[in-house]
């Protein structure tokens, strides 16, 4: 059996950048990504590909490139955890370590509605929510003429709780700015209450679905879709809508799948009740395994799922981590901060950033609740760069 001082499960955005930062203060330090994908992805950029003006190409690295230096790759897949024993099951034998990192990401259950892995990529069905299928959500766009754009949000957590709305607003300017808008029904169909949890961005929010002549509906479920017949079946889980079944026509329809944590991370013994990597949410520590800590989207963290968020709960974890290799306690707290750029049309964005509290915790000093072009352009021109030169290098 082979073994590390450092594995990390998950060569995605966090396990990259947590990586990068590990070895930025310590050179020497032994550390193994476990991760069997051969591509790394830039996946916020996905919302810009799917509204035409972002190159999908552009999104996309191998993932030998992204590994940082120093770093054995175990290109296998992760299948089950011994905590007691310090080793992880994969999928060509067990690995041992001191010192375990698990970032796995979220689980995408596409095969939850039932209909959607047939149609998805056809039929005027999209999603923004895989490298493959997001290209075709511009191509539903661009060749609307009119008639219902559905789009949905499910009820479970999900990664970016933005991205299923952001692409309604780019829809929306785009009809509006081809003359569509006028004979276009634009809905929402969402597993939640609200559009969005925090009040002083969501009154901007409301002001562009105003704008959009978009209509809301809260609190159903996507169960089905048929993509030759062009319906979708949405089912009531509200207190006043409870089974309650809608079945909706439409000429496109923008679906985010529902999602969870991953299955191998929920039949482990480092799951919480929901299924996530149980964590302190200070500490980033698992609160029964002192060598286990976990962050991303994974984690049992109480936020958005966000890189942003990886990007300030990184440090805390480095931090950490060192902390518990020197036998000290952990120092660093992360508090909960998140971040959601909402693209609300071309060249328009409201930056959305919080806490645990959804207080926000603003970096500018300007009103963030408001439309602005700048922040567009951080999202399109900046974050990518900083992402592919700076984030995966642990330098910011
Ligand atoms: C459409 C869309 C829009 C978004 N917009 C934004 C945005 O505007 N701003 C923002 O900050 N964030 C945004 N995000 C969210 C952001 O991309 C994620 O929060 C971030 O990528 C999570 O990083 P992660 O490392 O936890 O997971 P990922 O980056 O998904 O990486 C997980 C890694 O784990 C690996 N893995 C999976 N299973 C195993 C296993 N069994 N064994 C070993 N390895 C495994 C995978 O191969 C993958 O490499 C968006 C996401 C999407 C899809």
């Amino acid at each position: 059996m082979s073994h590390h001082q450092i594995l990390i499960i998950g060569g995605g955005n966090a396990g990259i950048s947590t990586a990068a930062q590990l070895l930025r203060k310590n050179r020497s330090l032994d550390i193994a990504i476990v991760d069997p994908a051969d591509k790394h992805y830039y996946q916020p950029a996905w919302t810009l590909v799917g509204g035409g003006t972002f190159d999908i190409n552009k999104t996309v690295r191998n993932e030998a490139s992204v590994m940082p230096k120093g770093v054995t790759w175990i290109k296998q897949k992760a299948v089950s955890f011994s905590p007691e024993q310090n080793s992880v099951e994969l999928d060509n034998g067990p690995v041992s370590y001191d010192y375990l990192i698990v970032c796995p990401g979220i689980q995408l259950n596409w095969s939850a509605v039932k209909g959607l892995p047939e149609t998805l990529g056809k039929n005027n069905v999209c999603s923004n929510y895989s490298f493959e299928t997001a290209p075709y959500t511009f191509e539903c766009i661009k060749n609307f003429k009119g008639g219902t754009a559905l789009f949905h949000n499910p009820s479970t957590p999900i990664k970016c709780g933005g991205a299923p709305h952001k692409i309604m607003y780019l829809a929306a300017d785009y009809f509006r700015k081809h003359g569509i808008l006028a004979k276009t029904d634009i809905q929402y169909w969402s597993g939640i209450g609200k559009l969005f949890a925090v009040p002083e961005y969501e009154k901007t929010l409301l002001q562009v679905v105003k704008r959009g002549n978009i209509k809301l509906n809260f609190m159903y479920n996507l169960t089905e879709i048929d993509g030759p017949n062009k319906t979708a079946k949405f089912v009531g889980i509200g207190d006043g809508n409870k089974d309650e079944v809608k079945e909706v026509k439409f000429d496109m329809i923008h679906v985010t799948p529902p999602q969870s944590a991953p299955d191998f991370i929920k039949n482990s013994p480092l799951a919480n009740a929901g299924g996530w990597v149980d964590v302190d949410k200070g500490t980033l520590q698992h609160p029964k395994y002192a060598n286990v800590f976990s962050l991303g989207d994974a984690s049992g963290l109480p936020i958005s799922k966000t890189g942003a968020a990886i990007r300030k709960q990184a440090p805390v974890l480095v931090a950490n981590l060192l902390d518990v290799m020197s036998g000290r306690q952990p120092s660093q707290t992360y508090m909960g901060y998140t971040s959601c750029p909402l693209v609300t049309g071309y060249g328009k964005l409201v930056l959305a950033e919080f806490d645990y509290n959804n207080k926000p915790m603003e970096t500018f000093p300007f009103d963030q609740s408001k439309e602005r072009w700048s922040m567009y352009q951080l999202k399109k021109q900046v974050l990518p760069r900083m992402y592919w030169g700076a984030i995966l290098k642990g330098t910011a």
